[in-house]
């Protein structure tokens, strides 16, 4: 049998990492982690305690509240993934909003918060055969993974995507919104000072602004049977 690999999936938001992610665990049989799901659910809890808002960031409190946090993927077998609890409560979908989007990078920027959620990532990880999706996996939190995927689309192309899929969900949101917030976040999860979203040298760019999700999907499949292999 294959031995049991990380896979490591960053880039810019909105690139189909965790579509992809969510195949490629699913037809190996990996426990995917939705790492972007931690940073919005700490933006969350941030918001309901009044230590974010458009206009304030209060972040002493916020990471004095850290240790009162409590994230946990409970594996929902209808929809096929690990969905995002904040202590005990579900909020997948209550993190997916543009509100929380328009936020979250602002919270991922915060030292301590990065710790703690690359602290308990790292745990997750320990026994290999995952596949986890992020801006930093490859590079900060599994530096020694197997296999280093960096996603890559235009920002029209995924200012769409996102569009779409907030549209599908009732959302009530203007295109322009959506892509000034992907163009926002690209440039606030570039320039932070900790760990911010490069390119890992070792990492593989795959450009996905032309290709189908089925095209896609056999493409990373034979990086990972190579991976696998060796
Ligand atoms: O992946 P997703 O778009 O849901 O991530 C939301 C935000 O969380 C990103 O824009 C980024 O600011 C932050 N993030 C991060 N490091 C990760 C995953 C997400 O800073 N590993």
């Amino acid at each position: 049998m294959d031995k049991k690999i990380t896979i490591a999936i960053d880039g810019f938001s909105s690139t189909g990492k965790s579509t992809l992610a969510k195949q490629i665990a699913a037809h190996l049989g990996y426990v995917y982690v939705d790492s972007g799901a931690m940073y919005r659910a700490v933006t969350l809890y941030a918001m309901e305690n009044g230590f974010v808002s458009p206009t304030h960031l209060d972040k002493e409190g916020l990471v004095s509240s850290l240790p009162d946090i409590k994230l946990e993927f409970h594996f929902n077998p209808e929809a096929g993934f690990g969905e995002m609890y904040l202590n005990g409560q579900n909020v997948e979908k209550k993190i997916r909003t543009l509100e929380v989007s328009g936020l979250v990078s602002r919270i991922a920027e915060i030292s301590e918060v990065r710790a703690k959620l690359v602290e308990q990532q790292q745990h997750m990880g320990e026994n290999k055969g995952v596949v986890m999706d992020g801006r930093d996996i490859g590079t900060v939190v599994f530096p020694n993974a197997e296999l280093k995927l960096f996603m890559v689309a235009s920002a029209e192309t995924r200012a769409q995507r996102r569009f779409d899929e907030l549209t599908q969900k009732g959302e009530t949101v203007t295109f322009e919104a959506v892509l000034e917030n992907v163009q926002q976040r690209d440039h606030i999860d570039s320039n932070r000072e900790d760990s911010p979203l490069i390119q890992a040298v070792d990492a593989i760019a795959i450009d996905n602004s032309n290709l189908s999700r089925e095209e896609q999907f056999e493409l990373v499949l034979g990086l990972v049977n190579e991976a696998t292999q060796l």
